[in-house]
């Protein structure tokens, strides 16, 4: 006998968890049941690479709510539970032990996966990709000095954990399949080879143009085998991206394309199901295209617009995509999207790691990072989009809040 909810959140990280709250906070009545695979309760995802690696902080710290929160707010929790699947026709989804739950509304949060590599020894022990807290902790578990860390991948979770790596005394090297500078896909070739420098001063080695062929090892990895030579490792991390998880949206026939395909207010191609955060290909109002971003602000942002159109709101998908990083003595924000082959604007000097980045397009500046200063998070997310010479942009006469 399947179980009736008003609302079905499926998904159960950041995205899903901030639903939820959202729903409570706009008055929603109806009853909700949150399901996730994840045995925690939703939590802050972005700790995990910096909190929880850096400075060992237990991931239930950074636990969105309680466990009572839900509770107390009439939310019924499926935690440790896949949903298997969704059929649109009878507005039920199944989960992985075969319990059906109904819906008026169904919001999909599912997030990613990451990619890994299909190589052999790939089976072996130590070596893991970085999504959920358990993943987090085994990591780490791992640090110590003089402990060999190979890192394979130069974006984002490659990075941050390179650097929590290293400040534990590790002898780390990060493995990149090209001869382009980490992080270059994102912010292009001079930036890249800024964050290149800042973890080569920091002690981390980086090994270039090596695909990886096999690990080798035998309970337990102890070396990548790559096309550039082979990397001793007592721990591998795989950061080599991760994919949109849109395998229940697939199959209950809703469009995919690079994502699920949601208007303005996270509706899907099905009337009932709306879907939020790094599964939502999402028309995004204030730039007029589509967007499908993999950061945590689109998710907790996308679930206030989501929250807003089942309650009867008009919230849309009008704001630039935002995220953060912390490495070594480094934390930059930025905020827009950029091309890796936008003009680059320096404001200020990068030698003094202390600086403003425009990247610049047709006259027109497409992203912005602060690197090590604060405070001009709401000036710089203004100028995204507008036109304003690069001379300009780069003159630390004019105020930035003048550009
Ligand atoms: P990512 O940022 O997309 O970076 C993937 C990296 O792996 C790129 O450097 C890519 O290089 C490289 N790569 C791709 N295929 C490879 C292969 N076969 N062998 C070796 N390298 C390969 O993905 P991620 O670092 O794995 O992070 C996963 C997700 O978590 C992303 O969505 C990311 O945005 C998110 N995240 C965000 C933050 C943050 O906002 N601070 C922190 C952690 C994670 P090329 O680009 O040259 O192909």
């Amino acid at each position: 006998m399947a179980e009736e909810f008003g609302t079905v959140v499926i998904g159960a990280g950041i995205g899903g968890g901030t639903v939820v709250e959202e729903l409570r906070d706009a008055g929603y009545a109806g009853s909700i049941a949150l399901v996730g695979a994840d045995p925690a309760a939703p939590y802050y995802r972005p700790d995990l690479s910096k909190k929880v690696m850096l400075e060992g902080s237990d991931p239930a710290d950074s636990a969105l709510r309680g466990e009572d929160w839900y509770s107390a707010h009439d939310v019924s929790t499926f935690f440790g539970t896949a949903v298997t699947a969704i059929d649109p026709a009878s507005q039920t989804v199944t989960l992985g032990d075969d319990q059906q739950l109904t819906y008026g509304q169904a919001i999909l949060a599912t997030g990613s996966t990451p990619r890994t590599l299909d190589v052999p020894g790939a089976q072996l022990g130590n070596i893991h990709t970085l999504r959920d807290a358990g993943d987090a902790v085994a990591i780490r578990s791992q640090f110590g000095e003089g402990k060999k860390v190979a890192v394979i991948g130069g974006g984002w979770i490659g990075l941050e954990v390179a650097a929590a790596a290293k400040t534990h005394g590790c002898d780390v090297t990060v493995i990149l399949h090209t001869d382009a500078p980490p992080l270059s896909s994102v912010l292009g070739t001079q930036l890249g080879e800024y964050f290149e420098e800042l973890h080569r001063k920091n002690g981390v080695n980086f090994l270039k143009q090596a695909d990886t062929t096999a690990f080798t090892g035998s309970d337990a990895v102890e070396a990548v085998e790559t096309s550039a030579g082979s990397v001793p490792a007592d721990l591998v991390v795989v950061g080599i991206g991760a994919d949109p998880t849109t395998g229940p949206a697939a199959s209950a026939g809703l469009t995919v394309d690079d994502g699920v395909v949601v208007d303005e207010h996270m509706r899907s191609s099905d009337g009932s199901i709306l879907a939020i955060g790094d599964i939502a290909n999402a028309q995004n109002v204030l730039r007029d295209e589509r967007l499908r971003v993999e950061h945590w602000d689109n998710a907790v942002r996308q679930a206030a617009v989501a929250a807003s159109t089942i309650t009867g709101g008009s919230a849309v998908y009008d704001w630039q995509p935002y995220f953060y990083t912390d490495q070594f003595d480094l934390g930059m924000e930025y905020v827009g999207r950029g091309g890796p082959d936008d003009d680059v604007v320096i404001r200020g000097d990068k030698a003094s790691d202390e600086f403003i980045v425009f990247w610049h397009r047709d006259g027109r500046v497409t992203a912005a990072m602060n690197v090590n200063v604060w405070d001009y998070g709401d000036e710089l997310r203004a100028l995204i989009g507008k036109e304003v010479p690069a001379a300009r942009l780069a003159d630390e006469q004019v105020s930035v809040g003048e550009l």
